[in-house]
């Protein structure tokens, strides 16, 4: 159990009682965005991000219920043989009247007001359903959030889903961050081994950019290793992020667990990850997230032929 506390001071930040509750709301609402797990006093700027981001959240809500998010898809390949191995599945929403907005900033929206449960759900099955119909049997990755994969009910909605869509298990794959993981390794561990139990593959997603990750990656069986974009970014000019990149491909290779380098947007940057033996790679370079409708018609063998071409 957590919680999270926001105070308001009378008469500074309210006229009346009304308006002083209201905004004690707002301080707490602030909170528990920022999880401070702590006390947060309002202030009037503080208002403004609270509202816009609960109207953000009813917008949300209402593009859920009228169908208006669309799945894009990503391709993820093979290094050494260009062969295409999945897609990741990102989610998309264009807001009326603000535009598309970043996927990164209405998750955490969705999370916080208790919408990530049926919008993952959609997702998950819009994913499986677009990839049971692929003539390809290549694998679709689906984005875990920390808020959803807490739910005890994951396990029997991935089962549900696949059974309503026929895409077999073992083309299945969920991503998930350390963040879900860490809160409560038990209760972690015991959902993902329902998960596996099924026979859907585990991706450790952003691997490096949070703490604690070889701990996480001894604890949990995860069937790929998802290297973080950011230090492929740095690849080409600096060592660290050099050595860091080879040392993650030799735990992989010593853990026997493939490694797929994220945000690959060069062709430096993808000789130095071949040339280090990266599994697979994901980025602008290979292929944009598009929607189904423009991945290329469908084709054997699925090998792909020039660098910015999606073959489902
Ligand atoms: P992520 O899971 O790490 O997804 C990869 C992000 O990197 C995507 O951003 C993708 O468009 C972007 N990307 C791919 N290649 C490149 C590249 O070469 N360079 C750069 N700079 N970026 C690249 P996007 O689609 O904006 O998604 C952001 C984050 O939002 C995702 O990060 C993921 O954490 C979350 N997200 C997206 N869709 C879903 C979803 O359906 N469910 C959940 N729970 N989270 C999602
Ligand atoms: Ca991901
Ligand atoms: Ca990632």
């Amino acid at each position: 159990m957590g919680a999270s506390m926001g105070a308001a001071m009378w008469p500074d930040d309210a006229q009346n009682l009304d308006e002083l509750i209201n905004n004690a709301d707002l301080a707490m609402y602030h909170a528990k965005h920022a999880s401070l797990d702590a006390l947060s006093f309002y202030d009037a700027g503080l208002g403004a991000g609270v509202r816009k981001r609960r109207q953000l959240a009813e917008a949300l809500r209402h593009a859920l219920e009228h169908g208006d998010l669309e799945v894009h898809y990503q391709v993820q390949m093979s290094l050494s043989t260009s062969e295409i191995h999945g897609y990741e599945a990102l989610l998309r929403w264009t807001h009326p009247q603000l535009g598309p907005i970043s996927p990164a900033e209405f998750i955490t929206v969705a999370e916080e007001n208790g919408l990530i449960g049926p919008l993952g759900a959609w997702v998950l099955r819009r994913a499986c359903a677009d990839a049971a119909a692929w003539n390809s049997p290549c694998r679709v990755a689906v984005n875990v959030s920390a808020v959803q994969f807490m739910d005890a009910n994951l396990p029997r909605l991935v089962h549900e889903v696949l059974v309503e869509t026929g895409l077999p298990p073992h083309r299945l794959e969920l991503e998930l961050t350390e963040t879900a993981l860490i809160k409560d390794k038990t209760r972690s561990l015991h959902v993902i081994r329902q998960i596996k139990a099924l026979g859907v593959g585990l991706a450790l997603d952003d691997f490096g950019s949070g703490y604690s990750s070889l701990e996480t990656l001894r604890s949990f069986p995860f069937d790929k290793i998802k290297l973080d974009k950011a230090f492929v970014e740095g690849i080409e000019q600096d060592r660290q992020s050099k050595a860091i990149v080879r040392a993650v491909l030799a735990l992989g290779k010593s853990l026997d667990i493939p490694v797929l380098a994220e945000g690959i947007e060069t062709d430096e940057q993808m000789s130095v990850l071949r040339s280090e033996g990266c599994d697979e790679g994901q980025g602008y370079l290979l292929g944009r997230p598009a929607p189904i409708g423009d991945l290329a018609p469908k084709r054997e063998p699925m090998l792909r032929n020039t660098p910015h071409e999606n073959v489902a």
